[in-house]
């Protein structure tokens, strides 16, 4: 037996508790792992909470992503002691997910853990971060190079935005950061935000086009945010989209398109190609620095996962939020 953070669905409603269960309950694949670390991701909070249709089995354990060491292994890739990483391909969401102290999944799902990180930096950094750096490897392939003029980052207080804000920094480019969290100006300053604006200025509907402020953008929000953030973007900037903190919609005009030829790149973690995830975790072991990391990281047990899947969606977490799944 072992704890598990189940999502149950039935007459009685939509709820989400620490239960025991048996190796029986684990699905098919070939990597039995035994979990360290999981994490609280904005789509945790949805699937916990049940705001969004993430989870589409019932009952299904929680938890897009986990950091752990490989227990047993039917693949020649993986023997018994070595650490992984998992996120996403459906984990926490179709196929039982790491918010427990065991995962059974397919070999092709899993990353070596990259030498330099923990498990618990690796789940510091989770999918938000592993997305953020997606984000960055985008526009890097753009040419988008330090020194080319400002990068926005949306959603700054949040895990990909922290995220995405120390490792542009780190890499040399000056960073500007959107947030309704004002108050937390000294903190995202900390990460290497130069400049913090408030997200105010770009989530009300606005023009087709506005004044050229940003050579990149990395997106955690949608909606008018998205839609004003590529309306402000330097002639031929690019903006990675990822997120949807504030919306689903994207309310825009093809104006920064065909007029200023702005590049939008779609940004998704969950089913992106193993030599992508592999090219990004290494990066991540590279260019993030440890105690920006260690900064924006809060640790919690399973048995608060539950509250802090509410709470990441009323944006009062701020950075990211490991779960010891052992405590
Ligand atoms: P967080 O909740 O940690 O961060 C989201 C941040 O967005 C908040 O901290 C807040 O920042 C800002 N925000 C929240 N609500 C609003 C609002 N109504 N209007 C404007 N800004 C708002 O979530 P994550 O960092 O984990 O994820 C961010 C987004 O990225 C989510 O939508 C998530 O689903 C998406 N995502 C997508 C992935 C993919 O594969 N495409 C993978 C991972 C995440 P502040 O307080 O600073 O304003």
């Amino acid at each position: 037996m072992f704890k598990a953070l189940v999502i149950e669905k039935d007459e009685a409603g939509y709820r989400a508790g620490v239960r025991e269960v048996g190796d029986d309950a684990l699905p098919d694949g070939e990597v039995l792992v035994r979990v360290a670390y999981s994490t609280i991701n904005y789509k945790d909070g949805l699937a916990i909470t049940g705001k969004s249709p993430v989870v589409r089995k019932f009952p299904l354990t929680a938890g897009i992503d986990f950091a752990g060491t490989v227990e047993a292994s039917g693949d020649a890739r993986y023997r018994p002691g070595d650490a992984v990483v998992l996120n996403g391909w459906g984990v926490g969401e179709t196929h039982s997910g790491g918010l427990a102290q065991k995962a059974r999944v397919k070999a092709d799902w899993l990353v070596p853990l990259p030498a330099g990180l923990s498990a618990r930096q690796a789940m510091a950094i989770g999918t938000a971060g592993y997305t953020a750096m997606l984000c960055v490897l985008a526009l890097e392939r753009h040419g988008i190079a330090p020194g080319a003029g400002d990068i926005l980052v949306t959603g700054a207080n949040g895990g990909v935005g922290s995220v995405a804000i120390a490792l542009l920094a780190r890499l040399g480019h000056r960073v500007v950061a959107s947030t309704g969290r004002l108050g937390e100006a000294g903190y995202l300053q900390a990460l290497g935000a130069a400049e913090v604006i408030d997200r105010a200025e770009l989530s009300a509907p606005g023009k087709p086009l506005g004044r050229e402020r940003w050579a990149g953008v990395v997106d955690a929000v949608g909606s008018h945010t998205l839609a004003n953030a590529c309306a402000t973007t330097r002639y031929g900037g690019a903006v990675a989209a990822c997120g949807l903190a504030q919306g689903m919609d994207f309310p825009a005009t093809v104006a920064p398109f065909i007029l200023r030829g702005i590049t939008l790149y779609g940004i998704d973690s969950v089913m992106a190609r193993p030599s992508v995830r592999m090219a990004a975790w290494e990066r991540l072991a590279r260019d993030l620095d440890l105690a920006k990391l260690d900064a924006m990281t809060s640790e919690i047990g399973l048995a608060d996962a539950v509250q802090a899947g509410a709470d990441i969606l009323a944006g009062r977490v701020r950075g990211r939020l490991v779960v010891d799944v052992n405590r």
